[in-house]
């Protein structure tokens, strides 16, 4: 349809979604579209999603936030991986750190020539003994740039949600977003084509628009609940649906990592923060009850709660479309997955960046439509195939639960991965896909899959000149990981937060 240029763009809601889509609109329309963002604080946000990956430090840049400055407004911290703690077996635990393990030699992944030496016995068995990153985490270690020219970490940050929607709504509002405060309670749709063409507030103002940015949260108030897109639900697969979440007290400095203990039925977050820890249990009220659920996050906090535990209820899956005729749903209003890889924030990045590229200037292309929802789409399974390989592979049986994730059928993407992981050790990325090979190889092997073979091209190297480089590789790591400052001197070097404690 064509509604000529798109000289109004309303965005409805203002959580990290509405406030992340707003500093990014106004960043790249510049003056060539009024930007309008309504919402309600009588509602509220979610207020949680408080551990990101990598890719957020260049939305921030790309919007021109300074990084210190972000970390000290947010209380923020260091994340340079995630710790899983008894998801392979009980007592086990491995590190899911951003960043490369090993370097590639020629054309071969580091992986194989780690798994060849490891069956001569010449390797150290633990694999992120070759990742910079993984060796900084477990020796609380954090600086931007290492002594000596080595490479430097890769990084991502935990924070305070709310104060980071706050952050970009200043921002924003300085770079000429408006925002109306007020509820929506009716959409005004064309009868013939269903386009949005306004909202309505409570009081009484109609917000016009071309475009309209659906961040309203679960109930996607312009996508389902006007134009009854449709949602394709994961719970099979993904059975959790709830979530308490408590904030606690440092008990101790923060590490530069984020915790993920496997429970009975679920699992526990444990998420550093300069000014308090966030913690959260999520588990599926199909394999255990919600006061047992709660019983078991205050049970494992490690300092005292500083208030008292939120439930939030939630259905896996995504919307069958994020572009609706003129709506497009970010955040929560497009879909749901567990935080266990602290996705959701980076699926708003990611469907900003695709709206960017296939921005309707010139009216409703449906061609840009269907491509827009083929790469949503495409991502999101990914990301789900990654997340369900974590339940997947796993010797546990020792509760209902999960021996229910051990039995269970998976996507058929995720299990010719799995195969093509287990025999040959062969592991490829796929188009849209977040989670690139070095991700998947340390949770495959994290998990206890460990390939049968390793790549023959490994026997065209001989044993003694990849022994040599192996160690060579494990040695600037370590020298990498320790020429760094503690974490706690990094955060102190920041100064002191806007934000009163
Ligand atoms: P919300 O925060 O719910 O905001 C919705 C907005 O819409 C609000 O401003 C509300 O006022 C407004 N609104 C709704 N209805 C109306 C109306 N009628 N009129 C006017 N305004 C309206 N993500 C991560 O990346 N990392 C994590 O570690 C992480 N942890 C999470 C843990 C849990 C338990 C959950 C549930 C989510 C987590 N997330 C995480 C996801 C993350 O919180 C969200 O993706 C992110 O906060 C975006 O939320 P949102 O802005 O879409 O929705």
């Amino acid at each position: 349809m064509d509604t000529g240029p798109i000289r109004n763009v309303v965005i409805v809601g203002g959580g990290t979604a509405g406030w992340m889509s707003a500093a990014l609109l106004a960043k790249a329309l510049g003056s060539s579209a009024r930007i309008r963002l309504v919402e309600s604080e009588e509602i509220g946000t979610v207020g949680v999603g408080e551990a990101s990956i990598p890719q957020l430090r260049h939305f921030n840049a790309f919007i021109g936030l300074d990084e210190d400055a972000f970390l000290r407004a947010t209380e923020g911290t260091i994340k340079l991986g995630i710790e899983f703690i008894d998801w392979f077996k009980r007592g086990h635990s491995y590190m899911h750190a951003f960043g490369p393990v090993g370097r590639t030699l020629g054309t071969t992944p580091f992986h194989h020539y780690w798994l060849d030496a490891r069956r001569r016995g010449a390797a150290d068995e633990d694999f992120w003994a070759w990742s910079a990153n993984a060796l900084a985490a477990r020796t609380g270690r954090f600086g931007r740039a290492p002594s000596g020219g080595d490479e430097p970490l890769t990084w991502a940050f935990h924070f305070d949600a709310v104060l980071y929607a706050r952050h970009l709504r200043a921002h924003a509002e300085a770079r000429g977003v408006e925002r109306l405060e007020g509820r929506v309670v009716e959409i005004d749709q064309d009868p013939d084509s269903g386009f949005v063409r306004a909202v309505v507030l409570k009081d009484g103002r109609r917000v016009q628009g071309e475009l309209f940015i659906d961040c309203s949260g679960f109930r996607g108030l312009l996508i389902e609940e006007a134009l009854k897109t449709g949602y394709e639900d994961w719970r099979g697969w993904l059975p959790m649906d709830s979530a308490w979440a408590v904030p606690s007290r440092d008990a101790a400095a923060p590490v530069p990592y984020t915790r993920a203990w496997a429970r009975e039925a679920g699992w526990q977050w444990r998420i550093p923060l300069q000014h308090r820890t966030g913690n959260g249990h999520v588990f599926s009220s199909a394999w255990t009850d919600k006061d047992t659920a709660r019983q078991v996050l205050m049970d494992n906090l490690e300092g005292e709660a500083l208030a008292e535990p939120r439930l939030l209820t939630f259905v896996t899956g995504r919307r069958k479309q994020a572009w609706n005729r003129n709506v497009v749903a970010l955040g929560l209003a497009s879909g749901f997955m567990e935080p266990l890889e602290s996705t959701s924030i980076h699926l708003v990045q990611s469907g900003l960046a695709r709206l960017l590229a296939l921005f309707p200037d010139t009216g409703f292309d449906p061609a840009l439509t269907a491509e827009f929802n083929r790469q949503t789409a495409e991502e999101y399974a990914n990301i789900r195939d990654f997340i369900v390989l974590h339940y997947k592979a796993t010797e546990r049986e020792d509760t209902p639960f999960w021996a229910s994730r051990k039995a269970m059928e998976i996507p058929d993407s995720l299990a010719a991965r799995m195969a093509l992981f287990a025999g040959p050790g062969r592991i490829f990325s796929r188009e849209e896909d977040l989670f690139k090979e070095g991700s998947w190889v340390q949770v495959l092997l994290g998990q206890g899959v460990v390939p049968a073979a390793s790549h023959p091209m490994t026997a065209t190297v001989a044993d003694a000149q990849a022994d040599g480089w192996l160690s060579n590789l494990a040695h600037i790591a370590a020298r990498t990981a320790g020429s760094l400052p503690t974490h706690a001197d990094f955060l102190a070097a920041l100064g002191s937060s806007p934000n009163a404690r």
